[in-house]
């Protein structure tokens, strides 16, 4: 018997491109965090296994810069850790506060929706930062709000927003916090504990450079007692945070199966952080700062402008403007096909409109930005 012919394809290894990662993620993974993942599989309960968890828990806080008991990595993508936070924190009936100013901002809205909330939506111009008066007058609006919910790095837009503001009017107004640090994490400050954020979820593989695939969260002891108290059960089965914690955090007692950790993630995720915490997270910071500082320079001599005014631009997602006549699309194939790099297109409401030049963890480096400019000059020449 002959298999259809759609299945006849070869049963060869597949061989990735060499690429240059310079778009919304993921960025270059190095060949030591590489290299971790393809150490021996161990069992998930596996004794050795579970003191490298809690060495990642110690990792992750210091990457958030919190003390929170609870802080782990939710075995998903970044939507995953989104989904955890909303899912745990929202229940039918509840009203959330979303910021939306650009694609996640929209993600979150949808997310708050699907959990039965009401949503008061505070809109801001793509490219533009969360306004917290409008954030203020939006918590004023409603008796009792439940959460709020803002995406501190828009990677769809390249703008920062003022997460130690919104925390607080969050905190004001009796409301948890969620924030999405997907992007901010590893690139920008991040400071859990002083902004008093109470769910925070981020993902592996903007400025962690690790793989995709992983979404460290951080609840506030406030957000896990609101989890406690919930008068329904959390409607998904594998992110329920009471059942995922005799995991990752049995309080007193043995650490029981939930679902089967990704071993070797894990173990990429845990060198990534080791690389990051040898770097310093200050130093981190500092060195995406100053490439992007020359990338932006780089492009001004090319002619070219960044969307985001200057004091809420991401340093790690460089939003850049295509100028007119330029066929935006043929440039970034151009460049993945002469130069091997990758950039990322605009999203929504700024699609065609820009270019999306990502600097994060391993691919911010002056090596990185010099040859993105000069790739640029001569693509955009044909
Ligand atoms: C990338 C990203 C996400 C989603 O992460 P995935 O790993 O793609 O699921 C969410 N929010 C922001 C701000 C992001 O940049």
């Amino acid at each position: 018997m002959s298999e259809p012919r759609r299945n006849a394809g070869p049963a060869v290894s597949f061989q990735p491109p060499d690429r240059i990662l310079m778009g919304p993620g993921p960025s270059q993974v190095h060949a030591r965090v590489l290299a971790a993942t393809a150490r021996p599989t161990v069992g998930h309960l596996d004794p050795a296994f579970v003191g490298m968890m809690e060495d990642l828990k110690v990792l992750l806080r210091r990457a958030f810069r919190t003390e929170n008991d609870v802080t782990f990595p939710v075995s998903g993508p970044g939507s995953l850790g989104m989904e955890a936070c909303f899912v745990n924190l929202v229940e039918p009936g509840d009203t959330v506060v979303v910021c939306r100013n650009g694609a996640f901002g929209g993600r979150m809205k949808e997310n708050a929706e699907r959990c039965g909330a009401k949503v008061i939506l505070v809109d801001d111009a793509w490219g533009d930062p969360v306004d917290p008066a409008k954030v203020e007058k939006a918590l004023k609006s409603a008796p009792k709000i439940k959460v709020l919910a803002f995406v501190h790095a828009e990677t769809s837009t390249g703008a920062l927003a003022d997460a130690a503001t919104l925390c607080r009017l969050a905190r004001e107004h009796g409301a948890l916090s969620i924030v999405d640090a997907v992007t901010s994490l590893g690139g920008v400050p991040v400071e859990v504990d002083t902004w008093g954020a109470d769910a925070v979820y981020s993902g592996s593989q903007k400025c962690l450079s690790c793989q995709p695939g992983l979404s460290p969260v951080t609840f506030s002891a406030r957000a896990v007692e609101a989890v406690k108290k919930r008068k329904t059960p959390v409607r998904s089965w594998l992110l329920d945070l009471n059942l995922v914690l005799a995991y990752w955090s049995p309080t007193g007692g043995a650490r029981t199966y939930h679902h089967t950790a990704p071993v070797n993630a894990l173990y990429g995720l845990h060198e990534a952080l080791v690389m990051l915490m040898e770097e310093g997270l200050e130093a981190s910071w500092a060195r995406h700062r100053l490439h992007h500082e020359k990338l932006v320079a780089g492009l001004g001599r090319l002619g070219l402008s960044m969307q985001v005014a200057a004091p809420y631009r991401l340093p790690q997602l460089n939003a850049v403007r295509v100028p007119e006549g330029v066929d935006e699309a043929a440039v970034r194939r151009r460049l993945l096909e002469r130069y091997g790099i990758e950039i990322g297109a605009g999203l929504g409401a700024l699609a065609g409109k820009i270019w999306r030049i990502g600097l994060m963890g391993q691919s911010c480096t002056a090596r990185h930005v010099l040859l993105c400019v000069d790739a640029l000059a001569d693509t955009m020449r044909g």
